[in-house]
């Protein structure tokens, strides 16, 4: 594996520019950059692991906890009727950036979009 730190350690580093969301001593948010919606948020801890299993236990329960305090906000500021929230775990499973990241995406009535257990349909 490489030891060349990843976008999300550079955004977290502020060496690329992003939209901050939410930051705590573990854990940040920011806004996608190619967002499926509006408000598309990405909850990222700030150390590089690569797959969910190799998350601590205390860094998944912070990144949960940003999850889920993060989701209504996010569907309140941007007047969302719901969300999608998931991770792409591993490349076959669509994952592009190897640092563990957690999609929220609100979703609207009527917005067209397939639910989660329908990507791979
Ligand atoms: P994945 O397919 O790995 O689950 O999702 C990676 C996500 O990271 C994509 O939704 C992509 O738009 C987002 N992304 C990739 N590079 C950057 C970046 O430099 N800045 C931000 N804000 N998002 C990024």
């Amino acid at each position: 594996m490489s030891d060349d730190p990843t976008i999300f350690e550079q955004i977290v580093a502020g060496e690329i520019p992003a939209r901050i969301v939410y930051e705590t001593d573990t854990v940040a948010a920011f806004l996608d950059a190619n967002p499926l919606a509006p408000g598309h948020t990405l909850v990222v801890p700030k150390d590089a692991y690569e797959r969910l299993g190799e998350l601590p236990d205390e860094i998944a329960a912070d990144v949960w906890a940003a999850v889920q305090e993060l989701t209504p906000r996010i569907e309140s500021a941007v007047d969302a009727d719901a969300s999608n929230v998931g991770v792409n775990n591993g490349s076959a499973a669509g994952q592009e950036v190897p640092h563990v990241h957690v999609h929220i995406v609100p979703r609207f009535e009527g917005d067209g979009g397939r639910p989660i257990h329908a990507v791979a349909g």
